[in-house]
């Protein structure tokens, strides 16, 4: 029998592919954009139906009412085709108004944005602060409260560029004591922490799609709780606002519509992104990602880092290197190595901090040993003293302690 060689063409191919370094794709663990479960890949190559076919519109109906149970509202959710910011200015700019007070939180560079958003429309907000790292504590916000009454409160439940959680819940119950509407940015915490958002007294919650939903970037969800969803229906934006208006999306989402074209591909893979949620259970998704922080911080501990956070998040890790080592040069060692992405920090904490993303159901504890070990072994390759071993173990040892259980974290 005659021997079947394939094509010339495919054989050069073959030894091309021998002799050449195949590619490996970098496995993502930054704040955002995250791993896009094969799920939700698959649902966003369909070709898209027409926005205003009745295929399109039930399922935008059926998706929009399972998205509000994520958020936890009896209101509704808007869902924008922008980004994360573009879901915050929406918010900003339909609720802001010159005769009340504006109170702004922050302690990180996503809080200072609400600031940057509130300035560029005119307003000019009553700032309250805390070291980056920090937590605000309520009692910071009701002595600036004091003697205020209504206006907006604008705050971030997970402070991304810190690896910050703040306890939402207590900030939102000062502020409705004052009468305010509280808008919240949920970007990191929406999908990865507790949040009941009319639970919680939260008026107006801002997610955005890339980050605990799973999905590439290019949405912002904004859930209007009923207090939310009453006042648009009184009054609108004071400035001008056309796209970004929530009275007129409101108004077009009680119809199970959109006012204008919707990012009709992300539609679906929210749909899928939303049922991956369910299928897990959006308890144990929270509780999972507690288990991954608990177990990086516990790894990366070990490895000689220091968490940066004094209220940690379980969205995204901040870490200092141990021995003064550059955080950049960390990253550039873990990458090489494992090809691995992490993040660095922002503004004044850029070299100083290692960030690590670790949101979304294409991640688990085990992550987080891989993550440690990695790190580990970077900064022992650049001259830290330590033991080769112990990352992985301390990472593991949470795992082994049947990690976080329910009841702990979980209220
Ligand atoms: C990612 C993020 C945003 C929004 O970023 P975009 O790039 O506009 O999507 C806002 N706030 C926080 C806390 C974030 O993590």
């Amino acid at each position: 029998m005659r021997r079947c060689l394939p094509p010339p063409a495919v054989r050069a191919g073959r030894a091309a592919l021998r002799h050449a370094e195949v590619p490996v794709p970098d496995r993502l663990y930054t704040p955002g954009p995250v791993e896009i479960p094969e799920r939700i890949l698959k649902a966003l190559s369909r070709r898209p139906p027409h926005h205003r076919s009745e295929e399109f519109l039930s399922l935008f109906r059926d998706v929009s009412e399972r998205v509000e149970r994520v958020f936890g509202t009896n209101g509704r959710v808007v869902i924008l085709a922008a980004s994360g910011t573009g879901g915050m200015e929406a918010a900003a700019v339909s609720f802001a108004r010159r005769d009340e007070p504006i109170t702004a939180l922050t302690a990180g560079k996503f809080g200072d944005r609400w600031i940057k958003i509130l300035q560029a429309y005119g307003y000019a907000p009553e700032v309250v602060k805390a070291e980056w790292g920090e937590a605000i504590p309520p009692d910071s916000l009701a002595s600036a409260l004091k003697g205020r009454q209504g206006g907006c409160v604008f705050l971030t439940h997970s402070e991304t560029s810190t690896a910050t959680l703040h306890d939402v819940r207590a900030l939102a119950a000062v502020a409705r004591e004052h009468g305010a509407m509280v808008i919240a940015d949920v970007i990191t915490s929406l999908g990865v922490h507790e949040l009941r958002q009319d639970d919680f007294g939260i008026d107006v919650a801002v997610a955005g799609s890339q980050k605990g939903l799973m999905l590439p970037p290019g949405l912002a969800l904004v859930g209007l709780g009923p207090r939310a969803i009453a006042q648009l229906e009184e009054r609108g934006p004071e400035s001008p606002a056309f796209y970004l208006d929530l009275k007129r999306a409101a108004a077009s989402a009680a119809q199970g519509d959109t006012p204008f074209t919707p990012a009709v591909s992300l539609v679906l893979a929210l749909d899928e992104g939303i049922r991956m949620i369910e299928d897990v259970g959006l308890r144990e998704v929270w509780r999972r990602h507690a288990s991954i922080g608990l177990a990086l911080r516990t790894g990366a501990t070990a490895a000689g880092f220091t968490v940066f956070s004094k209220s940690p998040a379980d969205s995204v890790t901040a870490l200092v290197p141990p021995d003064g080592l550059d955080a950049g040069k960390v990253i550039k060692a873990v990458r090489a190595a494992r090809h691995f992405m992490l993040a660095g920090g922002q503004d004044h904490l850029k070299g100083k901090i290692v960030r690590v993303g670790h949101m979304g159901l294409a991640y688990d504890v085990s992550d987080a040993v891989a993550v440690s070990d990695a790190l580990e072994e970077a900064v022992l390759s650049l001259g830290a003293t330590g033991v080769r071993g112990r990352a992985a173990d301390g990472a593991r040892s949470v795992i082994a302690a049947g990690a976080v259980r329910l009841a702990e974290t979980i209220t």
